[in-house]
């Protein structure tokens, strides 16, 4: 079932979320075939529950068009990274029309349950390193609004919101 993606300024963007417990809940199961719909369907590369309105620490990170099977992660974390950084522009579905370039370590070790619970550790230095990033950032609250310092679309949008006192 596709769902509804939530829009900055909601409040829930900035939640921390809460860990996920398992065996996972039907409620969760549910939620994470949902997250996979509605990200296939958002024509996403990744997206995090709280998008969702879920304040959850579940992550998907969707690269099937470059070949890589849909990720489903919980409660992910960055346990190594690079000095190295790579700056790349961002956008965010929960972010419509706003696009800057965001710097982040290029290659970052994350450590992530499954969904029967075992954790489970990998590193990559390529897209799946860059979008788990940003996944990541969003169950910890965290936006690109907070990291871009040159936007390449949708300037006065955060400006607007910056004068509002909204960001
Ligand atoms: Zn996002």
């Amino acid at each position: 079932m596709v769902l509804p993606i939530i829009t900055y300024p909601n409040k829930i963007l900035r939640q921390p979320a809460e860990p996920v417990t398992f065996p996972l809940s039907k409620e969760m199961v549910k939620l994470t075939q949902d997250m996979v719909d509605t990200v296939r369907k958002a024509d996403g590369i990744g997206l995090a529950a709280p998008q969702v309105g879920k304040s959850v620490k579940l992550i998907i990170v969707n690269l099937e068009k470059s070949g890589v099977p849909t990720l489903v992660l919980y409660n992910p974390k960055i346990v190594t990274k690079s000095f190295v950084k790579t700056e790349i522009e961002e956008g965010c579905l929960s972010i419509p029309g706003v696009f800057g370039n965001v710097k982040r370590p290029k290659k970052v070790t994350i450590e992530a349950q499954t969904a029967e619970g075992k954790t489970v550790q990998f590193t990559d230095d390529g897209w799946v390193a860059r979008v788990a990033q940003h996944e990541i950032d969003h169950i910890n609250g965290r936006l690109i609004i907070d990291l871009i310092k040159k936007y390449t679309q949708g300037a006065e949008i955060v400006k607007e919101w910056r004068t509002k006192k909204l960001l």
